[in-house]
């Protein structure tokens, strides 16, 4: 059966995801304008840089590529999908206003800022998540959230 446009860019988007980097989290994003994907973008180090090592340590505390922010051993080595996606546009001149950026699951509050700065019209994720931080951070700003 064919898909249905927004579950398409989604099943795009955990396509992407396959090519992170981070062992921790596997995120992908695909940036869509005027109905085409134009971007694409994971969760991974700066390219050219060396990867996430994170099973090479028995201790999060050991593993100099994670930190304990807000109650939790985060990844500092990994580029976020979404900034990634949003770096590529720049890169490749695509312009950003009116865009989709469709994300295998929520943006954190840091991408959600690169989102909204770079005039980003939308962001779609699937339902079902806790989108309570989302939307506070969303708030007031032109970038819509669309849960699909
Ligand atoms: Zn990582
Ligand atoms: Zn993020």
């Amino acid at each position: 059966m064919r898909p249905d446009f927004d579950p398409y860019i989604l099943s795009l988007a955990k396509t992407v995801a396959t090519r992170g980097t981070c062992s921790r989290r596997q995120v992908g994003a695909v940036l869509v304008r005027e109905g085409h994907p134009r971007e694409t973008g994971y969760n991974g180090a700066p390219s050219g840089e060396r990867h996430c090592a994170h099973e090479d340590y028995a201790r999060p505390e050991d593993d100099p590529d994670l930190a304990f922010i807000n109650g939790d051993w985060r990844c500092i080595r990994a580029d976020h999908a979404e900034a990634n996606v949003i770096r590529f546009a720049k890169l490749h001149w695509t312009p950003l206003d009116g865009s989709s950026v469709y994300v295998t699951c929520r943006p954190c509050v840091a991408c959600t800022g690169v989102l909204i700065a770079a005039r980003v019209g939308e962001i779609v994720t699937w339902a079902g998540q806790d989108t309570a931080v989302l939307e506070e951070a969303l708030r007031g700003t032109e970038t819509r959230l669309r849960l699909v």
